[in-house]
């Protein structure tokens, strides 16, 4: 089905209105955890979303964008960078070894560092290109055996290794909660960890759970479909 005909279906998108809100929802839980609205950044997540979507997006003012697959950025996103210098890409999905060095190239920062081979892949990416992306390090803060990232028990050693031996620059951890789970205990954790390593930024919170997230200290949270709507 043709894009024309879609939207010939759906409700017409608002791209400003939808950021404004999601804006305002962060601004309102900031301020009520007492906590400085400027402090947290909205990364707009644009897997799997439409063209026409993700320039409306642009259109209204929104710079910073989350990723999921290197390839899929890769395909939507230099283009838009000649058009718009001031982009900021994160790299928010898993990571495989032998995407490092295009990944490096591509994205501002890599938020989903979890494992001692990618970590070295990255440095050695980095030293090649001569430059290299903020760190976030993955942390699976439900220990579930599925999902990516290091357990809540190896993330200070982890996190050593990566500043030490690798020479990253880390800046923050990142956590997706399980589904079915209460998520604040593991933003909690993840504020938890970040603290006593020395950590500043935390992302942590998506379409249902920003707001909590913001209350827990995030300073950046993924918002996909709340913005974007659904996903295709
Ligand atoms: C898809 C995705 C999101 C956004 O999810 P929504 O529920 O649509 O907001 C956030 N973080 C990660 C890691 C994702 O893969």
């Amino acid at each position: 089905m043709s894009a024309s005909a879609d939207s010939a279906i759906d409700p017409p998108f608002d791209a400003a209105a939808a950021r404004q809100t999601v804006l305002e929802r962060i601004a309102g839980a900031a301020r009520k955890a007492g906590r400085d609205p400027g402090e947290i950044a909205l990364v707009a997540v644009s897997k799997q979303q439409p063209d026409g979507r993700i320039d409306a997006v642009l259109a209204a003012g929104q710079r910073l964008f989350g990723e999921n697959r290197v390839q899929e950025a890769q395909a939507r996103w230099p283009k838009r960078r000649r058009v718009h210098p001031d982009l900021h890409l994160r790299l928010i999905g898993p990571l495989q070894t032998n995407k490092a060095p295009d990944a490096v190239a591509l994205f501002d920062a890599i938020d989903s560092l979890d494992r001692e081979k990618l970590a070295r892949a990255l440095a050695d990416a980095a030293q090649k290109a001569g430059r290299c992306p903020d760190i976030l390090i993955q942390v699976n803060t439900g220990a579930e055996p599925q999902k990516a990232g290091v357990l809540p028990q190896d993330a200070d050693a982890f996190i050593q290794i990566a500043r030490e031996t690798f020479a990253l620059p880390v800046r923050g951890l990142m956590c997706i909660p399980p589904v079915n789970e209460e998520p604040a205990m593991h933003f909690a954790l993840l504020a938890k960890i970040a603290a006593r390593n020395g950590l500043a930024e935390l992302s942590m919170g998506m379409s249902g759970d920003y707001e909590t997230a913001v209350r827990f200290g995030a300073t950046q949270v993924r918002v996909g479909s709340a913005l974007f709507g659904a996903r295709a």
